[in-house]
């Protein structure tokens, strides 16, 4: 028989012991959203107002207006920067890369979605996707219509991006970008279309996966070189050391004389956006041979959008000193080539790094 001495632990005890068999809360993954404008925050006056401006809203706006996010994650705001993704430049991905590096190392985070316009999107995913040091899942989204615009994309590309970040199966890919239902590799997705809803497309190895009512599926691997498994990081990087490396683009009667400027103008680094297979003509050739025997890194690229600029078809890489640029397109081989000039200079070791990232 209980003695009143005894009833208290024995409540005490009951009371633990259906504790223990009753399913634990899940706890919400703790999420970072890092903000940097772009047309997911931007603003228009009116609905036939065909202007808008991009970063308008603030970080805190973005997360207010999706109440829902509040049931998949625990979420902290910061503001990055605010700008359209247009004027995107090295001093905000320095930034932006290192906040990132320093939030994941954190243990009481477990994801990071960063807000970003589409123009440019796909350049500082794949700047991520090579600096980042952690395996912490990274997400980028973005908007194609302004944050007051009808039918609005923002708010669920945000919902999904914060639910990606917060699943385990986006650990260990790198960074990703989800919009409109669609998963993509930062080094793989490229904006396609400029007003399209589905903007964004992977035109070489495809998408990553899609979410489908909140909840994630990947369909592929990434098996190209990133995050942890990177060589590259931000230790030492500053705007001033980062190599100067310039874009020319291809087309019928290229005299090649912006080759031959970009040079003057000090560029370590020249990636060609080049026709097909990453051709160009006779006299631009000349000069990006030119260009090469000065000590200057040339990648050919091509302007197609898709497929491979593989060595030695029908340029002669071999004797003029060129590297291909593989799978990347024009904008990406300028991340990957102004981060492998900081290492090294040797023709062989570039191509390497075209062939691993
Ligand atoms: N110009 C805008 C930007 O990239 C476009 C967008 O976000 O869709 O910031």
């Amino acid at each position: 028989m209980n003695t009143p001495k005894l009833r208290l632990p024995l409540v005490a005890f009951a009371t633990a012991f259906l504790l223990a068999l009753a399913p634990a809360a899940q706890a919400l993954p703790k999420i970072k959203v890092l903000a940097t404008g772009g047309t997911i925050a931007g603003a228009q006056a009116s609905q036939s107002d065909a202007g808008y401006k991009s970063g308008t809203f603030s970080v805190d706006d973005l997360i207010a207006a999706v109440p829902q996010l509040k049931n998949v994650a625990e979420l902290s705001g910061e503001q990055t920067a605010n700008i359209g993704s247009q004027t995107m430049n090295h001093e905000v991905w320095l930034k932006l890369g290192n906040r990132v590096n320093e939030v994941l190392a954190q243990s009481d985070v477990d994801g990071v979605v960063i807000t970003h316009g589409t123009d440019t999107m796909e350049e500082t995913a794949y700047f991520l996707s090579l600096v980042v040091k952690s395996d912490k899942p990274v997400v980028l989204v973005c908007a194609m219509r302004p944050a007051t615009g009808i039918s609005a994309d923002g708010p669920m590309n945000l919902y999904n991006g914060v639910v990606l970040a917060g699943s385990r199966a986006a650990k260990g890919r790198g960074p990703l970008v989800v919009i409109n239902d669609v998963i993509h590799y930062a080094r793989e997705l490229q904006k396609m279309h400029t007003t399209f809803l589905n903007a964004f497309e992977s035109p070489n190895r495809g998408v990553a996966g899609v979410m489908n009512t909140g909840k994630v599926y990947f369909y592929s691997k990434n098996t190209t070189r990133h995050t942890t498994a990177s060589e590259f990081s931000l230790d030492g990087l500053t705007v001033a050391n980062l190599p100067r490396v310039e874009i020319v683009y291809s087309y019928a009667n290229f005299d090649g004389a912006l080759i031959d400027a970009a040079v003057a103008g000090g560029a370590k680094g020249i990636v060609l956006a080049g026709v097909g297979d990453g051709n160009t003509t006779d006299a631009a050739l000349a000069a990006l041979e030119r260009a090469a025997k000065k000590g200057v890194a040339v990648v050919r690229c091509s302007r197609t959008s898709a497929g491979v600029a593989d060595r030695n078809i029908e340029v002669n890489d071999d004797k003029l000193g060129f590297i291909a640029g593989m799978e990347l397109n024009a904008q990406k081989a300028r991340i990957l080539l102004m981060l492998a000039l900081t290492k090294t200079s040797d023709v062989k070791k570039l191509q390497q790094y075209f062939y691993e990232y």
